[in-house]
């Protein structure tokens, strides 16, 4: 049977993280557009104080058993086979609240998806168990660098062994949330770096580097478009030592084969759903404002009405919902997938691409509607069409997951089709 509905205990749980979106973020949401760099200190506070031990990525952090169930429920599902559809309903509710704040919340973030993608059950528990506990924290992950963004096989910084420790050299750019993960303590960066540079993608490991390791700089925080709230950091490696057990997967083994790059790209597979949801709760943003400024103009949308007879508006509005409700459904069966354990690749690829578009279309119609209104700053909505845009370009550009899904469609490998 084939069921497009939530479960109660889900709808519940969206209705909740609405209010916290509406009744905490939107106050804010333009403050801390113009306040670029400064961060939304009480309210980070206060948004891990409430979500604790909850993973907003899907792929988080493995619930403590010692948790109560109102703690679990706090943000995001307590059902273990909801999580993923959970955290991407958590994530369209709090992106239709603000995008940048919602990826400022103190999180495991991407780092922590690369942890629980790639990483040993030992590395999931000592890197994933301070989540539950302590001050606010963040982990990131840290691939592009000044040479390349869409090659990730073109990884040029350099992991060297040394005895017990790994060395490693180079500089990574565009790291959100890098900053606040290597200033708090217990924060960390997940680091691709190659072992064996002439050995291609099998010489590309994933490693975790400790907030405080000396020969790790942050040396510049981006000016951005949208999505201003999130610090997007570079930093530079200079001969930075880690533990040799801080390569993602079994270092003896990973030395010798692939498997470190296929861990690592399996980020992507939980990471991608989450950011179509992000490009969903914008998009829903900038459609529920347009309808409620509609009704106060007195013009009603006639869902009813043959196509011969709509109105330009009425046609657009429909669209625009259409639009949305397409990515939704992708998103929602990517991680649907991932809740029951099935390889999602192919479907982490579609919604990732159709959503990143999607929202760009939806935000600059909605301003195109609401003409001078639409683009005022008085308003958020010209802040949300500034939001979207970062959502078809981050965790692969829509033309990198295009091309994805067009490889596992037509069974091309990655060298027969780039
Ligand atoms: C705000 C922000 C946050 C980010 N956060 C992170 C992060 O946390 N961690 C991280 O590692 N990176 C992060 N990035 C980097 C981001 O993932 C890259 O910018 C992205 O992958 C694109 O890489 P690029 O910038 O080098 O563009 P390029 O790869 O140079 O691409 C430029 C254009 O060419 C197109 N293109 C490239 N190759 C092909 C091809 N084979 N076929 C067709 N078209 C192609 C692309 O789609 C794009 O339109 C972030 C970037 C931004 C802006």
């Amino acid at each position: 049977m084939i069921d497009f509905e939530l479960s109660e205990d889900m709808r519940g749980m969206r209705d909740m993280i609405n209010q916290v979106a509406d009744q905490t973020m939107r106050p804010i949401s333009r403050q801390f557009d113009e306040e670029e760099h400064t961060d939304p200190t009480e309210w980070q506070q206060m948004m891990w104080d409430v979500s604790k031990g909850a993973s907003i990525f899907g792929g988080g952090p493995e619930k403590s058993d010692k948790k109560s169930s109102k703690e679990k429920k706090s943000l995001g599902t307590s059902k273990p086979s909801e999580r993923n559809v959970g955290a991407t309903v958590t994530i369209e509710e709090l992106s239709w609240g603000d995008a940048g704040l919602y990826l400022s919340i103190p999180n495991a973030g991407l780092g922590g998806a690369a942890v629980m993608a790639a990483g040993t059950p030992d590395q999931k528990k000592r890197f994933m168990a301070r989540f539950g506990e302590g001050d606010p924290k963040w982990a990131a992950m840290a691939i592009t660098e000044p040479g390349f963004g869409s090659d990730s096989a073109a990884v040029a910084t350099t992991a060297v062994r040394d005895g017990d420790q790994w060395v490693l050299n180079g500089t990574k750019i565009f790291c959100t949330s890098g900053q606040r993960a290597l200033d708090k303590s217990e924060g960390f960066v997940v680091v691709w770096a190659t072992v064996d540079k002439a050995a291609g993608r099998a010489g590309i490991k994933a490693f975790v580097v400790e907030h405080d390791t000396p020969g790790v700089t942050v040396t510049k925080v981006e000016d951005k478009l949208g999505i201003r709230c999130s610090d997007t950091a570079a930093i530079v490696l200079e001969d930075a030592r880690i533990p040799l057990d801080n390569v993602l997967g079994d270092p003896e083994v990973l030395t010798a084969s692939k498997k470190g790059f296929k861990g690592a790209m399996a980020t992507f597979d939980a990471t991608r759903p989450a950011v179509a949801a992000s490009a969903i709760g914008i998009g829903r943003a900038a459609v529920d404002f347009v309808r409620d400024e509609l009704v106060k103009a007195g013009v009603e949308i006639r869902y009813e009405t043959p196509v011969m007879k709509q109105t330009a508006i009425e046609r657009d509005f429909m669209d625009m919902e259409a639009n949305l409700q397409a990515a939704r459904l992708l998103t929602w069966r990517a991680a649907w997938m991932m809740d029951r354990g099935m390889q999602n690749n192919l479907e982490a690829s579609m919604c990732k691409s159709k959503a990143g578009l999607a929202v760009t279309e939806v935000t600059q119609k909605a301003v195109e509607i609401l003409g001078p209104l639409g683009y005022s700053r008085k308003l958020l909505l010209e802040k949300w069409m500034r939001d979207a845009k970062i959502n078809d370009i981050f965790e692969g550009t829509q033309q990198i997951n295009l091309m994805i899904v067009a490889r596992r469609i037509l069974d091309y490998s990655s060298s027969e089709l780039n």
